[in-house]
This record gives structure tokens, sequence and C-alpha cells, in this order.
């Protein structure tokens, strides 16, 4: 049979030297032995009988040197022929085949594969040719799946000889023909220091050697879960070996939380944060991938009320006391312990992150850098955690124009006297906010605004009114109270002119003109009615085609402008007049980032314009 197209891809990849590290084959092996053992051990609950050989689950990994074979054995689930083709000759995760399109060409690939995980096809980096024996748990067919990891791969019944490799009658020998240039795995002392490294975490013993070898002696690793050890006796490699094995990732955790909770319920949390973004976080699923133990035996990787989806990007285990092992994963989800669990865990995970943004200031800024617009879902999303969310937020503001971070306390705590709203500007880009017209008063009066630039910002201020009494005010919506020092600024007769006749020519375009309190330099700016929607949620729920409707700005000019000085005295020019009229509205919004409306009648403008002025 032929590999899947993504199947070939990876193996491409893989054959391309992916790894300056080789030892990895070995991890994603005995990676795929402990899965396949957890995934008995929760069968044989319901079905006891599959286990009734032997219920001690082990892995043996030896060598032979006659045939330069490294063999690694599992007595844990198996699989049938066709889970053998499934799962070997495609590639199941969701997504893949969109990731190797990404993939195609580009010199992120590695990082990319990198983060997605190679899973078996690791071997191929130290292999010519891998032989999976495998013999499904409760079944009596041993089939063999060779393949030399080019083109495709052969299915067949095992043989006599073959079906000896197992441990036992169930389980699966992985044999890797090893290439010349990796033969330092047919040496003991290479395997046992490479298999020790990379499984110390693991609770399934590791033994060196043959299954049913008369003096099995002690296994390599401790075969304890990790998480149920004390934390002083973990080091910060075994919990990183941990992490990339149940995050399938190769990076570094960024925060390591490891806690029990007791009390009303009672669980262990080992849970990571990634350095790199998960190349899937914002899959339209918000899927999380926690998994869940109850009383050390695995459930499940996929349960969707266990994790709030704004931490989907947390990884790691949860491993329930209270929680009954005898019942589906489906009717699991909707236990009514499960709700309280997350709760427990998202406050632990906030309260560790506002405990970063202490202890070590880059470390939590480059995670605010990378999941810091996922967490703002839950401002909305769960309102019972906003308090701790809003502590962790940190935003980039006027102060110190986009190059430090500031949390909403440090805003608060220098609001000017009387201010009496958290001043915003959202938008897609920092460099366009920094030159908006709109905030050029709040500068002028050394009032700070928040440069709000994640698209999450503008539905999370939808549902979220204020922060510890303070109202979020976008400064590019309304009318704008600067301060009592603000004398409302007194319209001479030359300006009420003014504006009567740029409304005349103008109404088309633009609900009101007013003289404006929130410019200082720019002669125009645009603002969003009061009651409307703020002119950037406006774009960008017409991107998300969620709104049809248009709203009309108000046109505010700077009446100590020397442009708008200008124009007043041009007031008896309807021609002239017009055109200067619709140029400054276009300016404003070219300013703003946005289109002209018509773009040929702006360049026939513009260019009467210059060549007059030329
Ligand atoms: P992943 O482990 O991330 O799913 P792999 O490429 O490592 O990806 O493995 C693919 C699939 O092959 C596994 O999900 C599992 O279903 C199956 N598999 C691999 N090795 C074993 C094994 N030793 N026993 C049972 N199933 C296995
Ligand atoms: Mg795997």
């Amino acid at each position: 049979m032929n590999f899947s197209a993504d199947v070939s891809r990876l193996l491409d990849i893989v054959a391309n030297a992916l790894y300056t590290n080789h030892d990895v084959f070995l991890r994603e092996l005995i990676s795929n032995a402990a899965d396949a053992c957890d995934r008995l051990r929760y069968d044989a609950i319901q079905n006891p009988a599959l286990t009734k050989d032997n219920p001690d689950f082990r892995i043996h990994v030896y060598k032979d040197t006659t045939t330069r074979t490294l063999t690694l054995v599992d007595n844990g689930t198996g699989m049938s022929k066709g889970e053998l083709i499934d799962h070997l000759g495609t590639i199941a995760k969701s997504g893949t085949a969109a990731l190797m399109e990404k993939m195609k060409g580009s010199s992120d690939s590695l990082k990319l594969i990198g983060q997605f995980g190679v899973g078996f096809y690791a071997s191929y980096m130290v292999a010519s040719k891998v032989t999976v024996i495998s013999r499904k748990a409760g079944e009596s067919e041993t089939w063999a799946w060779v393949s030399d990891g080019r083109t495709g791969f052969d299915v067949r019944e095992a043989t006599k000889e073959e079906i000896d490799r197992l441990d036992g009658a169930r389980g699966t020998a992985v044999i890797l023909n090893i290439k010349d240039e990796a033969a330092e795995f047919l040496i003991d002392e290479k395997i046992k220091h490479t298999a020790l490294h990379y499984s110390d975490h693991i609770d399934v013993p590791i033994f060196l050697g043959e299954p049913g070898a008369a003096d099995k002696g002690k296994p390599l690793n401790k075969a304890s879960a990790l998480w149920t050890r004390p934390k002083a006796d973990i080091t910060q490699e075994q919990y990183t070996e941990f992490y990339r094995h149940i995050s399938h990732g190769f990076d570094e955790p960024l925060m390591i939380s490891h806690w029990h909770a007791e009390g009303k319920i009672e669980y262990t949390g080992l849970l990571f944060i990634p350095t790199l973004r998960p190349w899937d976080l914002f899959d339209p699923s918000r899927r999380s991938f926690v998994n869940l133990y109850v009383r050390r035996v695995f459930i499940t990787d996929s349960l969707e009320t266990l994790m709030f989806p704004w931490l989907r990007f947390v990884r790691g285990v949860i491993d329930s006391q209270d929680l009954p092992l005898n019942i589906s994963r489906e009717s699991l989800q909707f236990n009514p312990l499960l709700p309280k669990i997350r709760s427990g865990v998202a406050k632990k995970i906030l309260g560790d992150l506002d405990k970063l943004s202490r202890d070590d200031f880059h470390g939590f800024i480059a995670f605010w850098g990378q999941f810091g617009a996922v967490i703002k879902e839950g401002l909305y999303d769960a309102a019972e955690h906003r308090d701790d969310i809003f502590k962790i937020c940190r935003f980039y503001s006027t102060l110190n124009d986009g190059e430090k971070f500031i949390s909403l306390d440090d805003y608060v705590g220098r609001m000017k006297e009387g201010q009496e709203e958290i001043y915003y500007i959202s938008g897609e880009k920092i460099d366009t906010l920094i030159s908006s017209p709109q905030i050029e008063g709040f500068r002028a009066r050394g009032i700070e605004v928040l440069y709000l630039t994640d698209t999450i910002d503008d539905f999370w201020l939808q549902n979220v009114p204020e922060y510890k009494g303070r109202k979020f005010k976008s400064v590019t919506k309304g009318d704008i109270n600067l301060g009592q020092d603000d004398k409302k600024p007194e319209a001479p007769k030359e300006s009420a002119d003014l504006i009567r006749q740029l409304k005349e020519v103008l109404k088309d375009d633009v609900a009101d003109v007013r003289i404006s309190k929130r410019l200082t330099e720019s002669p125009v700016c645009l603002v969003a009615q009061e009651r409307g929607v703020d002119m950037h949620m406006e774009r960008v729920l017409k991107i998300h085609q969620k709104y049809a409707g248009n709203s009309k700005p108000v046109l505010e000019i700077n009446i100590k402008h020397p442009l708008i000085e200008k124009l007043g005295a041009k007031t008896a020019d309807s021609a002239l007049f017009a055109d200067a009229a619709h140029l400054l509205l276009d300016q404003a919004r070219i300013v703003q980032g946005e289109p002209v409306n018509d773009a040929g009648a702006f360049a026939r403008r513009m260019s009467a314009f210059m060549a007059s002025g030329l």
C-alpha cells in the first residue's frame, strides 16, 4: 500500500535530517508504547479479560548485533490490521494536510514540524527498514507492517517467529534495521542512556533485554507517574522531558504549574505553558489538549469541558481522585465535578502567571506576546475569572509609544485628576495608532491612551464596560471630556458659518461636523457617534461580514489650524470650498487607514490643488 501524501512529505523531511539530535526517535517510540499501555489500562476497567494474561504493563528494549536491529516491545493495546494501515500509513491528526501545505517550500518547515512532532516516522532517522508486529488485545490474529519508509508499506500476517517477539498475547514489537551511520544504537550503554533520558517520567517500567528473559533485573526508570512524585525530587530536565512527551513538542516549557488540590475536590495538576505557539492555536475548534487521568489511569486527552478554551495552549495532566473510573468518556463530559476542576485550574494558572509577571518580567512578556490574545477571550467567556485575567493583561500605551507593556493598575495609578474613564484606541497596527489625530489632544494634556491591537480587543470591550469602576472609552467615539480646565471652545461666528457649510457639502458622508477638543496638530479627524459602533470595531465586523450597517461618522475640525482658518475665509467660493471639504474628509479617512470613497475624484481634486499651489 502507498503512504498518504502527507506521510510521504513528512518522511521526506525526516530523511533530510530533521534533527541534529537523532536520539529523539527513541523518545517517540517509548512514548507510543507508554500510550498504548495507558489505553489498554483504561479499556481493561470495562473489560478485565483484556489483560488477564498479564495484568502488569511493561516495555522492553534490546539490540541484536548479528541482525543489526534494535527492538522495542510493549504489552499495550496493540493494533489490528486496519489500525496498522490507518495509524501508520496516514496521519490522523486534524489539520495535518493544511500544515503540510503550509510547510511546502517554507523555511519555517523545521520549526513547524518540530511543534507537530513526527512520532513514529522519526524511526526513519536511524532505520533503513522498520517492521511492526502487533496483536490487538483480545484478538487472536497477529499482523506485520513492513516498510523502508520510501513510498509505501506491506501488511501481512505475522510469521510464527515474529509472533514470538511479542511479550505474551498482546501488544506491539517495533524492529528497526539500524543504518550504518546510527550504529551507536547497537551499543547497550547508548541504548540504556538514551532510553533513560527519555523515559524517566514514564510510569510503565522499561527493561533492557528481551521479554521473558529469566532474570529481568530492575527497570531502567522509576516507573511512577511524574506528577505523583514530590516536587523536590523532580529535576527541570525531567519536567521538560515529560512536557515533550505529552505535548509532542520540542520546545521548553515557559511555565510549569505542579500542585495538589485538596478540600471538596481533590486532584493533582501538572501543567505547562509552551514557549512556542502551537501551530493550530487559532483553529476554530478552540480545542484544548490536557490529559485527564483518574487515579493514575489515563482517560482522555480531549475532554472538552476540562479546560477553558481561552487556556487551550496549556499542556499537561490533571489527575482526579474523585471522578468515577467506571463510566464512558462521553458521560464523563457532563460530570458536575468538571466545572469545579476547570475553575480551580484556571485560578491556579492565572495566579501563577501573575506571579511570573513579578518574578520573571521577560518570561512573562514572552508569554504575553504569544498567548495574550487568547487569554483575553476569557474576559467575556468567563466573567468569574475576569478580575484575575485583568490582573495579568498588558497593554501598550501613549506613555512610551508602544515600547513598554503596562497593566491596567499602572494606568489607573497615573490617571489625571478628574479623569474618570480609561481611554483606548483600537486598530490593527501600533504604528498607525501612534500617529492617530484622535489622540493628539490627550497627548498634549498628558492623558494616557491605551493602544489595543488584537482583534479580540474590540469584542471583549463590547461585553466588559469597566475596570474597577472606571469605564473604558474609545477616543474615536463620541464626545470627549478632557478635564475641567477644558472649557467648551467658544464658536466664533465664522466657525459657525464654516461648520454649516461643511455640513451642507458633506451631508451624504458625515453625520455631523463639530469643533474638536481632541485635535491639536491635525486639521481634522473622524470619530464615531456616541451611540454608534466604534470605528475600528465597525471595520472588523465588516471584514467578518457580521455588520451590514453604514453608520456615518462625525467630522471634527481643529479651528486653530491654519488650514481651517483659511478655509473659513473661502466659504464664498463654493466650488473651491466643496473640493477642499472633500479633500479634508478623505485625508481624515486615509490617516486612520481607511480607503477614500472615490479615488478618482480624490486624485482630480488633489491635482487641482497642487497645480494652484505650485
Ligand atoms: P501520535 O503518537 O502523536 O498519535 P505517532 O506517529 O507516534 O503519532 O503514532 C501514530 C499512531 O500509531 C498512534 O496514535 C497509535 O494509534 C499508533 N501506534 C503507534 N505505536 C503504537 C504502539 N506501540 N502500540 C499501539 N499503537 C501504536
Ligand atoms: Mg507518538
